[in-house]
């Protein structure tokens, strides 16, 4: 293979897409900026570097990470054969030595004769060459400016407000309704699901936000000028005023609660968040409160008293993509063909999600350059479901999204039981994919994989 193949970033998803490259026979040049010049968030010059949490979720079989793990190990990752022999004692989660991992992939990298590593910063997307961009959610300047001269600036965003997610079937629907304000838009029973509080509920829930400890900004995170703007976070407007709320994202106007005949004093508002209706996200939420405050401080919201949260509302600073706008499910740049992206830019979250784009993009540039058909994971496999996720949900509210059950497209039997439901959605991620990869004729990727051994 004649024309060499560009990796820009050597942390999770760049290292995964590198060595998968190179073990393909491809020429690889890895191009990682540190330690010349630092993200602000990392601290050493190894690849793969964990800057947070040395935990990549859970490792039990049938939770979501644990299903996307043996994904990997099917597919023959390198990043989890590195974190397998890296791997602590933390019960169920597979946690590893963030100094051995990283020193362990480095080593790996380093040592494929096909892989050049280069440590200089790359300014600006290379036009001709294949290329996979994974510089992750600390971009350096630079090239995000570039990246969004070719993306258009609307669809690159550099900080991240998200708000709550819930899933659908721990909303109290006795206590919420469904209903769009005035009664607009084409669904019977309306788009929104709203949570009505009185003006004691109001009240109450206004001193409890405003009494919350929030998480302490980094400086990297603090230098950004535009750090709240467009989107202030809950606990700061409840600061502006206590009626402030009720005349921003609580705003009741519209809207009659069904159960009392009368209009709420204050409404939260649930909007949908995935095409199969398993997870509602809160409308205008964005909060930096901690996480466990937060959550006993939504579950103060009627309807949501025993919500189960599949993501909390944070804010940092992250660069990602509108990927639906931009990618192709392969991690495909839709309007360029020779160009991939991958990690936490496409709007991935989580470790182990990040690794799995990483080898999307790699598997897919690699198929390309010898004029092979693109892979696309099953829907109904953890990968697929995420790749699916990011690059299909609606452009125009779209935030990131790590894996979990609730993005999953449904069983075709309703099973009740929690422990039995995972089981079921793991049993058929596992079996799909091991039928695409029988038919994927990869000499990397066994034909017919050998069971993987289930640790408690
Ligand atoms: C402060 C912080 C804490 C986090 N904590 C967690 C956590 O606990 N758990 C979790 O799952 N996720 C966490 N994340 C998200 C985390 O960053 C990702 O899960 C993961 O590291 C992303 O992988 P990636 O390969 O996309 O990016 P990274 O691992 O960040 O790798 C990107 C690499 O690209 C390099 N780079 C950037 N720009 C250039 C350039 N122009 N030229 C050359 N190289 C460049 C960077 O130096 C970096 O090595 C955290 C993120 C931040 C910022």
């Amino acid at each position: 293979m004649s024309q060499a193949v560009i990796v820009i970033g050597g942390g999770l998803a760049g290292s995964e897409a590198a060595w998968q490259l190179a073990e393909r026979g491809h020429q690889v040049r890895l191009y990682e900026m540190r330690p010349a010049k630092s993200t602000g968030a990392h601290v050493s010059d190894r690849l793969a570097e964990l800057v947070c949490s040395n935990s990549l979720g859970s490792k039990l079989p049938d939770r979501a990470t644990g299903i996307l793990q043996r994904e990997m190990r099917l597919l023959g990752s390198l990043l989890l054969t590195c974190a397998q022999e890296a791997a602590v004692p933390a019960g169920g989660a597979l946690a590893v030595d963030r100094d051995r991992f990283a020193e362990s992939v480095t080593a790996r990298i380093t040592g494929q004769g096909n892989i050049d590593v280069r440590r200089e910063e790359v300014r600006a997307v290379p036009s001709n060459e294949p290329t996979i961009v994974a510089t992750g959610p600390l971009t350096s300047p630079a090239l995000a400016t570039d990246i969004g001269k070719l993306t258009g600036e609307d669809y690159l965003y550099f900080y991240d407000a998200i708000s709550p997610i819930v899933r659908a079937d721990s909303i109290d629907m006795g206590r919420a309704f469904q209903a769009n304000r005035y009664g607009r838009g084409d669904g019977d029973a309306g788009d929104y699901i709203n949570c009505p509080m009185n003006r004691q509920e109001y009240e109450r829930f206004v001193s409890a936000l405003q009494n919350a400890e929030t998480i302490e900004l980094r400086d990297f995170e603090r230098d950004d000028p535009n750090f709240f703007e467009g989107c202030v976070p809950i606990e700061q407007l409840a600061k502006r005023g206590r009626d402030t709320l009720a005349f921003g994202p609580m705003r009741p106007v519209g809207l009659i609660n069904p159960h009392s005949g009368r209009r709420p004093h204050a409404v939260v508002q649930l909007r949908q968040d995935d095409l199969a209706g398993n997870l509602y996200n809160i409308v205008g939420f964005q909060t930096n409160i901690r996480w466990k405050q937060q959550k006993e401080i939504l579950r103060m919201i009627p309807g949501l008293e025993d919500a189960e949260f599949l993501r909390m509302g944070q804010m940092h600073r992250n660069t990602f993509l509108n990927a639906p706008a931009l990618l192709h499910p392969t991690m495909r740049f839709r309007s360029r063909d020779n160009l991939y992206f991958a990690g936490q830019i496409t709007g991935v979250e989580g470790y182990v999600g990040n690794i799995a784009t990483g080898f999307v993009a790699a598997l897919n540039l690699s198929r390309q350059q010898r004029g092979l058909p693109a892979w696309i994971p099953p829907q109904d496999t953890m990968l697929g479901t995420l790749c699916h996720y990011v690059t299909h949900t609606e452009p125009k509210h779209f935030q990131p999204m790590k894996a979990n059950l609730g993005i999953l497209p449904p069983l075709t039997v309703k099973i009740k039981n929690k422990v039995e439901r995972r089981r079921a959605y793991a049993e058929r991620a596992e079996e799909s994919m091991r039928l695409s990869l029988a038919s994927l004729d990869d000499k990397l990727i066994a034909a017919d994989p050998p069971a993987i051994p289930i640790e408690a």
